[in-house]
């Protein structure tokens, strides 16, 4: 069981971020904002798929308006990605924002960065202040060393930190970025020892999904194991659906989110397999497809380990020459023939 690390609770809209509630799951809109249909569309997918926070960039005030159009339609707390401007981020609290995010090394006049807190207090917004280490590199030199950018990090999420205290302001979500996984992990450490606001975990840059998954797995999954993070997106290029089912397969690979679906477990195979297993566990996993039980179903390929190692899966089939022996719950129930194992297995999901 993972202890999450006390924070402070912040309100983005109806979700509630922070250690006395479960991760949230974020994804980016990855269609253009003003195009309102297409953008409900997605967040609506979004949604469905298990996401619980949208952040949509908000560049030009034609974007902020469309923003304004698309909180009405959708259920969802919206963020705002408002990149330089301090009018951006005020038209979008206006326009009903969840939450903002912004990275105050961004914005270059303090007076910007008060006004967009003013108009947070007012509206009861959460305000995410992210440092990435692409922005620290630019503010200082681009040549700056691995090893030092970390601890320039920590320096800069301190000053914002400060800035926004100094103002009264504490519905903060911090967050610290790299595309680096180690200092990604180091950062996060870092800020979770010396603040109490909640942090939203992401690696920059990720990838394309089938690239961003064990990146993302490693340094995000560290941190949650050790209890830091509070809300986490996976950013792939590609669909955003693809984000959000890598961030779901991490949170429930850590026991931080409950599964809906079966999760197949199936055996590496080795000399010792009766069979072609990989072509049984791809019909397996082809059955339980549409089945909302969160059972684990285990493929073995043999009955020598087979039996053992799948004892806490809720059904396992064990392949043997020409026939499988199926299990529950680690008790040997039946004996069929190869083209009766998915039947029989159907037979017996239907009763799990
Ligand atoms: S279950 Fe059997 S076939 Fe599969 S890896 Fe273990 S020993 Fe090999």
């Amino acid at each position: 069981m993972i202890k999450r690390k006390k924070t402070n609770i912040v309100k983005a809209g109806s979700v509630k971020i922070g250690s006395r509630y479960p991760i949230a799951i974020q994804s980016m809109t990855k269609v253009p904002t003003q195009d309102v249909a297409r953008c409900v569309r997605q967040i609506n997918q979004l949604v469905n798929a298990g996401c619980r926070l949208v952040r949509l960039a908000v560049p030009t005030g034609a974007d902020t308006a469309a923003f304004a159009k698309i909180v009405r339609k959708v259920a969802v707390p919206l963020i705002a990605d408002i990149h330089f401007s301090a009018n951006r981020a005020i038209e979008a609290i206006e326009a009903g924002a969840a939450k903002i995010r912004l990275n105050p090394g961004n914005i270059k006049n303090k007076s910007d960065i008060y006004r967009i807190i003013d108009a947070a207090k007012m509206h009861k917004v959460a305000l995410r202040i992210g440092v990435n280490e692409a922005s620290i590199r630019d503010l200082k030199k681009p040549d700056i060393p691995a090893g030092k950018r970390v601890a320039l990090m920590l320096s800069e999420m301190k000053k914002y930190v400060r800035l926004f205290e100094g103002k009264n302001f504490n519905q903060l979500v911090l967050s610290a970025k790299s595309s680096d996984t180690t200092r990604t992990i180091r950062i996060n450490r870092l800020i979770a020892e010396k603040f109490n606001y909640p942090i939203h975990l992401g690696l920059t840059h990720a990838g394309l999904a089938k690239d961003a998954a064990i990146p993302s797995a490693v340094s995000i999954g560290t941190l949650l194991a050790e209890g830091i993070g509070d809300t986490i997106r996976i950013s792939a290029a590609g669909s955003p659906l693809k984000e959000v089912e890598i961030a779901k397969k991490i949170l429930v690979a850590l026991g931080l989110h409950e599964r809906s679906r079966p999760q197949l477990i199936v055996c590496p195979t080795c000399a010792r397999a009766a069979g072609d297993v990989i072509k049984l566990a791809r019909q397996v996993d082809k059955a339980l497809t549409g089945i909302d039980k969160p059972l684990r179903i285990a493929v073995m390929g043999c009955i020598v380990n087979g039996p053992g190692e799948a004892a806490d899966a809720d059904l396992a089939v064990c392949a043997a020459k020409n026939k499988a022996y199926i299990y529950r719950n680690g008790r040997k129930i039946a004996i069929v023939p190869e083209r009766k194992i998915i039947p029989e297995l159907l037979k017996q999901l239907k009763m799990s």
